[in-house]
């Protein structure tokens, strides 16, 4: 039978409790979900794409089915390469849907076998993005409850 894999495609600069969150049930989903780490040209990186590796892959090391990798490809090319039938992206609130649709209409013209699936996190994870958590922790503010405590250390550390 064919392996279900699915590319659950990001910047994770950094990983959070949501993504964590979105990663553990798409596991149960599929055969295999590969965590795909890009550097995202609109957006500049506050930890380096190795950092962002090493924390990811450190993150989820008790999830069996879980690859994490790196790209710098089209994301329809980087699916089709690690033989992927689906793009699994995270909703959090209305104001991820227009962007969302708009990268799912475009994946689809480039590559019409590949299915987008949205999926959305635990209501208490619903409010947690990487840029905010990078903003506060700028401000010195408590990220405890937004990432994984390794990931905290690693933040304040590289501050
Ligand atoms: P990108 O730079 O592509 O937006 P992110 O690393 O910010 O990448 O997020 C990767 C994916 O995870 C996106 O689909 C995003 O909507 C989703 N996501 C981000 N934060 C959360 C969250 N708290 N809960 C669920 N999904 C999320």
């Amino acid at each position: 039978m064919t392996k279900r894999i699915a590319i659950y495609p990001g910047s994770f600069d950094p990983i959070t409790n949501g993504h964590i969150d979105l990663i553990k049930r798409a596991s149960k989903l599929f055969d295999e979900v590969i965590v795909g780490i890009t550097q995202n040209s609109k957006k500049s990186a506050f930890l380096s794409i190795d950092q962002r590796i090493d924390i990811t892959k450190e993150t989820l090391s008790g999830i069996n089915n879980i690859k994490v990798m790196s790209f710098n490809t089209l994301l329809v090319d980087f699916a089709n390469a690690q033989n992927a039938q689906v793009i699994l992206r995270g909703l959090r609130a209305v104001s991820d849907f227009e962007y969302e649709f708009q990268l799912s209409g475009m994946n689809k013209h480039l590559n019409p076998t590949i299915e987008t699936l949205f999926m959305t996190p635990a209501e208490q994870y619903a409010n947690i993005s990487s840029s905010l958590v990078r903003e506060i922790l700028s401000l010195n503010g408590d990220i405890s409850h937004f990432v994984p405590k390794s990931v905290e250390i690693l933040l304040k550390q590289h501050l």
